[in-house]
Parts: C-alpha cells; sequence; structure tokens
C-alpha cells in the first residue's frame, strides 16, 4: 500500500472531472478523495502501485467529453485515507482555472429528450455535465449556477437529487433543468400549444420566418427550400450575398445537398458542432442561399431547442445569425421581439438570459485540415498553449484587428482568444468589443501590464488601447499574420525565422502604405520585408474595396491595357494620387480578375465575396490536368540583400485579357490565374531563399480562406522542399490577428527583460 497525489491540469473543472475520478478510483479499488483548487484538480489516493497508475491510465484514456488534460503529475502523497473515496466540495474563490466553451447537445440528452419514458421528454433544456451552455451563460466565476443566468431557476428535488449524486451523469451539472423549475420556450405572438417547438416546425414547414432564441444569440430560421422565404428573409435582413448557414436534423439530410467526408462528419458532430463549409452537390436548394458559391454551411442541432424543432423536418432550414445587415447577433430578448420582429413572423423564445454574445463557428476543412474562419460558439474562450517559452512572459492584452475582431489574453503562457466579436466600424459591435474586454478580463482576473496593438493609425481597437492608460506595443499587421501562424504551430521562440507569406485584403504597412500582399522573413520578435506584390492604386481609397471595378481599372491601366471604356475621373484621380492610396494588396488583385469576369463588379456585398465567387468559378478540370505552362506568367524581379523584390501581373494581364477576347470559358480563366498565383507565389520563395536562408515558410491572410490557393501554394511549396505551416486552430483572416499580436508583444518584452 502506498499514498499519492495526482495533480491534473488543463479544462478540469465545470466538466464533470471529480465524479468520473470518483467512479474510476472505487473501480480500482482506490480509497482517497478528488478537489477542486486554484491548479485544477487535485486526487489523493491510497491503494496498490499498480492500481494508482491504472487510474492515471483510465483518466487519460477516459476522460470525460469537455475536459481536457494538459498535464497529470503523480507525487508521493503524506496523508493517509481512510477506506472509500470522496469528493470534497470546492471552497469558493479557490478556483482558477479554465472557462469551458458552450457545447452542443450530447448524445445521451438527446436521446432522453427524445425518450417518451424519460422525465424530460421534449424538454428543450435538457443538459448535463458533458453538455450545454457554459461561457455564453457564466457572469461570474467561480463557475456555478449563483454566477449564471440559471441563478433565477430553483432546483426542484428530482433535479437536486440528481446535482447531488456522483454516480448521476448531472452531478454538479450547474445549468441542470427541467421541465418543472427550468426554462420554458414560448412564441410570440402566443399560439396556443401544448409542444412549443412542434408548432414551431409547423411555422417553419408553412413558410414562415422565426426568430429562433439559440445558445449564444438570436437566429433566423426558414425553410431553405422554400425560395420565396428565402428571398424573403434576404430581402427583410438586408443582407445582399452574403451566404446563409444551414441547419438540418441529420447528417442523412445533409448528405442530399453537400458532401460529407469522414473529418467534416466528426466536425459536424462533435461538441463544437460548427457551421462546416460543404461541397454542394446538385442544385436542389434556391441560388439565393449562397449566391455564386458552390459551397454550403451546415451545422447539425445545437440544443434540443433545435434538436426537437427540427425533428420532424426532412429539410435543411435556414439558421443564420438573427441581426441587421452589420450589427452584432442580437442576445437580448426586448431588442430580439422589436427588430427581430420586423423579420421575423414568430420569435421563439425562452427565460433563459445570454449573457454573452457568442456566434456560431465557422470551419472548412481544406486539405484533410479543419480551418477555423470565425472561432466562436464552442471553441472560445478555450485556451491555446504557447511554446514553453512564453510561459516566462508578462500578463498582456492584445487589442487585435479592426475587421472580424477578437482580443486575446496572454498569461503563464498561455492564450485566451475571445470569440468572434465583428467590425468595429459598427458601433454596438465596438460596444460589445469594450464590454467583452471588462468581462473577460474579470473572469480571468487579468490584469495586463501592456497592450499589444495593431500600427494602423486608424483602427478602433488601438484607440481602444490608447484609451487604457498601459504601455503600448505597436504589432505591424502583417507580422502579427505571421506570429499567429508560428504560435498556434508551436513554432519554438528561438527558432530561426521563416519565409512569412501573408495574403490578404489591406494592412497598415512599415512605410505608411498599405500592404496586403507580402514575403516577410520573420520571428516572433522581428520581421524584415523581402518582397511584395507589386503597388496598384486603389482610386477612391475604401471605396475601391467595396467595388470592384476600380481595381481592375487601375490594374489594367498600370499593366499598360486599356480599360472597355475609359474613365476621365478616375484616370486623374489616379494620375495626380488624389485619394487614391498604392497598395500591393493580394485581395484587390483577386478582385480586379473577379472584376475582368464580370463576377461582383459594380459592388461586392461584403470584403472576399467577388474572390470566394472567383474561387468557386475555377474549373476544377484545368486545375488538376492542365499543364502549368498554361498558368498565367507573372514576373518576380530579381531578389537582392539590400533592395525589396516585387511580384509584377502586367504579362498576367495580358494573357488574361487575350483569353477573354478569345472567348476562353471563365471557368478555365478563373482556373489559370488560382495556378499562376501559387506558381509565383513559389517561384517568389525559391528566388529569396537564395538571398537569405530559411527552410520554412508559414501561410497567412484571409485570401488563404480560398482553398484553391491555399492547397495549390501548400502542395508546391512542399515540393520545393519547404516546411510548411498554416493556420488551423485561429483563422488566417484578421480574426486570428490579436494571437499573433499577443505572442510578438511577449517575445518583445521577454527580448528586453
Ligand atoms: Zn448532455
Ligand atoms: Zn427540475
Ligand atoms: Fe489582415
Amino acid at each position: 500500500m502506498q499514498q499519492a497525489e495526482i495533480r491534473v491540469r488543463g479544462r478540469v473543472q465545470g466538466v464533470g472531472f471529480r465524479p468520473t475520478v470518483w467512479r474510476l478510483a472505487q473501480e480500482c479499488g482506490l480509497s482517497g478523495d478528488v478537489r477542486n483548487d486554484a491548479e485544477g484538480v487535485l486526487i489523493r489516493v491510497t491503494g496498490e502501485h499498480a492500481a494508482i497508475v491504472d487510474l492515471v491510465d483510465r483518466l487519460k484514456r477516459t476522460p470525460p467529453a469537455l475536459a481536457r488534460i494538459d498535464l497529470v503529475e503523480i507525487m508521493p502523497g503524506t496523508v493517509s485515507c481512510d477506506a472509500g473515496f470522496r469528493i470534497v466540495d470546492s471552497t469558493k474563490g479557490s478556483a482558477r482555472t479554465e472557462i469551458t466553451p458552450d457545447s452542443a447537445i450530447c448524445g445521451e440528452c438527446a436521446r432522453e429528450v427524445l425518450d417518451p419514458a424519460q422525465r424530460r421528454y421534449r424538454y428543450p433544456f435538457a443538459n448535463c455535465t458533458h453538455c450545454g451552455p457554459r461561457f455564453s451563460i457564466i457572469r461570474a466565476i467561480p463557475y456555478d449556477r449563483a454566477a449564471t443566468t440559471m441563478a433565477p431557476f430553483r432546483l426542484c428535488p428530482a433535479c437536486a437529487g440528481e446535482y447531488r449524486n456522483p454516480a448521476d451523469r448531472r452531478f454538479h451539472a450547474e445549468a441542470i433543468a427541467c421541465e418543472a423549475c427550468g426554462p420554458q420556450a414560448r412564441l410570440v405572438p402566443h399560439i396556443p400549444s401544448n409542444d412549443v417547438p412542434d408548432t414551431a416546425a409547423c411555422l417553419l414547414r408553412d413558410g414562415h420566418i422565426v426568430a429562433v432564441k439559440g445558445l449564444g444569440g438570436y437566429q433566423l430560421a426558414c425553410d431553405a427550400t422554400n425560395s420565396t422565404a428565402v428571398a424573403r428573409l434576404r430581402t427583410a435582413k438586408r443582407r445582399n450575398s452574403k451566404p446563409f448557414a444551414l441547419m438540418a436534423r441529420d447528417l442523412d439530410v445533409i448528405r442530399r445537398y453537400g458532401d460529407v467526408s469522414t473529418e467534416e462528419a466528426a466536425l459536424l458532430q462533435g461538441p463544437c458542432a460548427p457551421i462546416v463549409l460543404l461541397r454542394a452537390h446538385g442544385s436542389l436548394l434556391p441560388e439565393v442561399i449562397a449566391p455564386g458559391l458552390r459551397t454550403f454551411g451546415f451545422m447539425l442541432p445545437t440544443t434540443p431547442l433545435h434538436l426537437l424543432l427540427l425533428q420532424h423536418i426532412d429539410m435543411p432550414v435556414v439558421m443564420t445569425s438573427g441581426n441587421l445587415t452589420d450589427a452584432p447577433q442580437i442576445i437580448g430578448d426586448d431588442e430580439a421581439l422589436t427588430l427581430l420582429g420586423r423579420v421575423a413572423d414568430f420569435v421563439l423564445t425562452h427565460d433563459r438570459e445570454i449573457a454573452t454574445r457568442v456566434d456560431d463557428s465557422v470551419v472548412r476543412v481544406v486539405a484533410g485540415k479543419a480551418r477555423m474562419w470565425r472561432r466562436a460558439r464552442g471553441y472560445a474562450p478555450s485556451s491555446i498553449q504557447l511554446p514553453p517559452e512564453f510561459a516566462a512572459a508578462p500578463a498582456l492584452l492584445a487589442a487585435g484587428a479592426q475587421l472580424k475582431a477578437t482580443f486575446c489574453l496572454l498569461r503563464d503562457g498561455v492564450a485566451i482568444m475571445s470569440p468572434h466579436i465583428g467590425d468595429l466600424e459598427d458601433a454596438r459591435t465596438f460596444d460589445d468589443y469594450r464590454r467583452g474586454i471588462t468581462h473577460l478580463s474579470g473572469l480571468y482576473d487579468h490584469a495586463p501590464t501592456a497592450i499589444a496593438i495593431d500600427a494602423h493609425p486608424e483602427y478602433l481597437s488601438a484607440k481602444y488601447a490608447r484609451e487604457c492608460g498601459l504601455p503600448l506595443i505597436e504589432v505591424q499587421h502583417h507580422h502579427a499574420h505571421i506570429a499567429a501562424c508560428l504560435a498556434e504551430n508551436g513554432r519554438p521562440l528561438t527558432a530561426a525565422p521563416v519565409l512569412g507569406i501573408v495574403l490578404d485584403g489591406l494592412g497598415w504597412g512599415d512605410d505608411g502604405t498599405i500592404w496586403g500582399g507580402e514575403f516577410l522573413l520573420a520571428d516572433y520578435r522581428s520581421a524584415r520585408r523581402m518582397a511584395a506584390f507589386q503597388p496598384v492604386a486603389m482610386p477612391g481609397g475604401t471605396a475601391a474595396v467595396r467595388e470592384p471595378w476600380r481595381n481592375l481599372y487601375a490594374h489594367l491601366k498600370a499593366a499598360g491595357l486599356q480599360p472597355d471604356a475609359s474613365h476621365p475621373v478616375l484616370d486623374a484621380m489616379i494620375d495626380n494620387q488624389v485619394n487614391t492610396p498604392m497598395a500591393s494588396s493580394c485581395g484587390r488583385l483577386f478582385d480586379a480578375v473577379a472584376a475582368a469576369l464580370g463576377i461582383c463588379a459594380e459592388r461586392q456585398s461584403h470584403e472576399g465575396e467577388a474572390a470566394a465567387r472567383l474561387e468557386a468559378l475555377a474549373d476544377a478540370h484545368t486545375l488538376s490536368d492542365e499543364d502549368d505552362a498554361l498558368a498565367y506568367p507573372l514576373s518576380i524581379s530579381t531578389p537582392s540583400a539590400g533592395s525589396i523584390a516585387w511580384l509584377g501581373y502586367q504579362e498576367m494581364w495580358q494573357a488574361l485579357t487575350a483569353d477573354i477576347s478569345r472567348g476562353t470559358s471563365f471557368g478555365v480563366i478563373a482556373a489559370r490565374f488560382h495556378k499562376a498565383m501559387a506558381i509565383a507565389i513559389v517561384a517568389m520563395a525559391r528566388a529569396l531563399a537564395g538571398v537569405e536562408h530559411f527552410d520554412t515558410v508559414a501561410l497567412s491572410g484571409g485570401c488563404f480562406q480560398n482553398a484553391i490557393l491555399l492547397e495549390q501554394t501548400e502542395r508546391r511549396l512542399r515540393d520545393a522542399r519547404f516546411a510548411v505551416l498554416a493556420h488551423s486552430i485561429v483563422p488566417c483572416n484578421d480574426g486570428g490577428l490579436s494571437l499573433g499580436q499577443a505572442a510578438v508583444a511577449a517575445a518583445r518584452l521577454m527580448a528586453a527583460a
């Protein structure tokens, strides 16, 4: 017999960890106890050495569904425990641990709500320690019911019994509820019904638009096969052409409309349950759902409410975020009833409040790997472990970007990223951003010593940071993108510099011009521009972001080609550089090529729309089979140690416009362009490797949301014997920027110390 203390770190509180230990310890014949404390979970046991090893082994192999074990340490014990094993109650205020993200309904709860023999049959708010709301209902920590929006609901005797029973799946499930004691769903306007979700399902089938109060915010739903309803929703939402997310009852329904790989099925069915972008097949759904695209964003029911709502609907349902135009997703009931009530015919609501907005996450699988596009529900605020050297960094806040904003708290070598917040130009979103920083910093008791910001003088995130009165660390936009990629890939702090290739829309450059097609030699601490896309005029500044034809005009002019119709005003703006910044932007190049093929030429409703449609247009046969020689030529100026090498497009525009006049299909042209980009990027990397030593290339920036560009570039770089780092767990777009800012600022502060 011996005594041992087992220390477990990671996401181990509020996820049913103690009851799991309690059960396993008894199975292993050990006595002792288990408790939560400031460092995680502490287990004290007395028993045979082999049994102790067995317990640790079983714990690692079968942890509770929502737990994540970062570290298990076994130390000699000092206390001899009596027979039996017990769970020690948490002492308030001692717990300092990770906050669990919201989780989709688990298999057991799903079976219960569909089983007439269970007491939670058809109860829309069933949950347990393995599933249900977490972050979105937390007002304060430690995480217990009184500190959540479940506080007003008093447990009934049956629920209280489950809550106190270590053998029950609902032992210490803080959000536990049932029909007798928990939140209730209702429809507004009121419809008499003894099964609210079922009544709402009838409304959807009848072609009505229904606003639904989801886990982290209101959503707008309608029958996705009903083109009148979908068109009505699109008009009412004033959301020109952003694709609508879809929800379906099960994988069988989804498979009728899109291909689902093993990885994609696992994502859809996992506890994070994000929107997964799937390749569409057939044209069975109205074009207006995802105009110009060949993908659908699908998710499975995330809550019992959604499960019951969809159960008898044999088709996909639009389930888009409940907001108007660019405003944040609505979480308040009053706002939902007034604002969404105008869009929706009915509101399916309930009386469990949402404390923090958490949008639906969006993931796309590219080259067999999940790529985060929008990191929110299910993922945030899970911690991201930085490489070990970062443990010595001081506590920091990183303010993030302007569009797709997130912020990041860094402490003890761990990064906590906020969920996706949105575009700060919208005043309500900016309010949310500021509130979010206060809320999350409060929950984590996080007091930063400095704030990392983007160098852009106009970013509202940087303006907010300037008002905080803390030391500021400016991080160049594209350097932050690379650092985010290095950090999520665990690149050591002291590793050699990489070639970071960052392709995005716009970011403030070191020289005060706009960058967006950059080749930087970078480590965490510093970055040096080695090459870039040839800068081209952006006539009208931000107007050129909205109106792709302006970029086409400027590109053709720069290439010495005559645009179809001359435009004297634009000529004057470009020639005299009036309201016409120069930008080395890959995003604007994609816009220009899209416009040349008539895609969103006049206007795009959101940045990246034209590029996404251009990608959808690309002919698959040309991409896979056609000779590289038919890809458009891009020129590369000879790199040298002291100057910047440029990627030029004159020959590409000549070949591309000749293809158009020849009547070459636009699908082939789009494919040749994509291929040309990948080939040129790799040629540039090889040329730069002749000037500076690097063997690893990091890919970042929003343009890499383009699956063709990412796949082709990655494959060709590997063929050229470079190691390639790309994004998976944080977005390659500006949503990942705050992580990179935090990593750069930490590296600089540690170097200075
Ligand atoms: Zn459950
Ligand atoms: Zn109850
Ligand atoms: Fe960017």
